[in-house]
């Protein structure tokens, strides 16, 4: 049977790295949530000037993000130009919790997020996938690692795209992605009652991959 996996989790816990690994090897789609919202924080940006809710809600009616995985390779666009390679940086990263704090933001979002989803054979991963997108979900994994290895995984990942980062500025900016999107009104970061607890502190990804793929079995 082809199975819905939500996996949820803090911020740099290394979901998109192992979920679209195990997609791979389960046949399965994998679908990036924090994308999607990324794309709408981008194209907030793109506006230029101070960002302030009024500014991001005034995107959200003619707004078209388009998520596909093809290859093992997602893409996200934003009213059809293809802006995965500029959803990353610590710009984005910087704003993206107040975007994504919006209920019609995240209204339009998890519509779209609902109808990717209805085939099966899915892998989605986000902060409230296992509680609100999906909460019938075959599968429900929550996964986290200490502050400090997950800020050092975003580190060396940022650093391998060739971008001037600095270790205590990502670990701040993680831990204040965190307290929004814990903190956050509408549908926050939360383990879900009936999602199984991986905290991947001192694994390897290979390891974290395995497990993920023994729970799906
Ligand atoms: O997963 P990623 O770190 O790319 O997500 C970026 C941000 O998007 C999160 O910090 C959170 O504010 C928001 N997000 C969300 N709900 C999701 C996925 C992401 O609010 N399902």
């Amino acid at each position: 049977k082809k199975l819905v996996v939500a996996i949820d989790g803090p911020a740099g816990a290394g979901k998109s790295t192992v979920a679209q690994l195990a997609a791979k090897e389960l046949g399965y789609t994998y679908i990036d949530t924090g994308a999607m919202y990324r794309a709408v924080a981008w194209k907030v940006l793109q506006q230029g000037g101070e960002v302030t809710d009024e500014k991001i809600l005034a995107v959200i009616p003619d707004i078209d993000v388009d998520l596909s995985y093809e290859n093992g390779k997602t893409t996200v666009r934003v009213d059809g130009q293809d802006v995965t390679g500029e959803i990353r940086t610590p710009e984005v990263s910087h704003i993206v919790s107040q975007v994504a704090a919006l209920g019609p933001v995240r209204e339009k979002m998890v519509d779209l997020q609902r109808k990717m989803a209805e085939r099966g054979g899915v892998l989605m991963d986000g902060r409230d996938i296992a509680t609100n997108v999906l909460p019938g979900a075959d599968v429900k994994i929550y996964l986290t690692a200490s502050i400090a290895e997950r800020a050092n995984r975003r580190y060396k990942e940022l650093r391998e795209k060739g971008l001037a980062v600095n270790l205590a500025d990502i670990e701040h900016d993680i831990a204040a992605r965190d307290k929004a999107d814990m903190e956050r009104e509408i549908s926050p970061l939360v383990q879900a009652e009936d999602a199984t607890l991986l905290d991947t502190t001192g694994m390897t990804i290979p390891e974290v991959v395995a497990r993920i793929i023994g729970m799906c079995r």
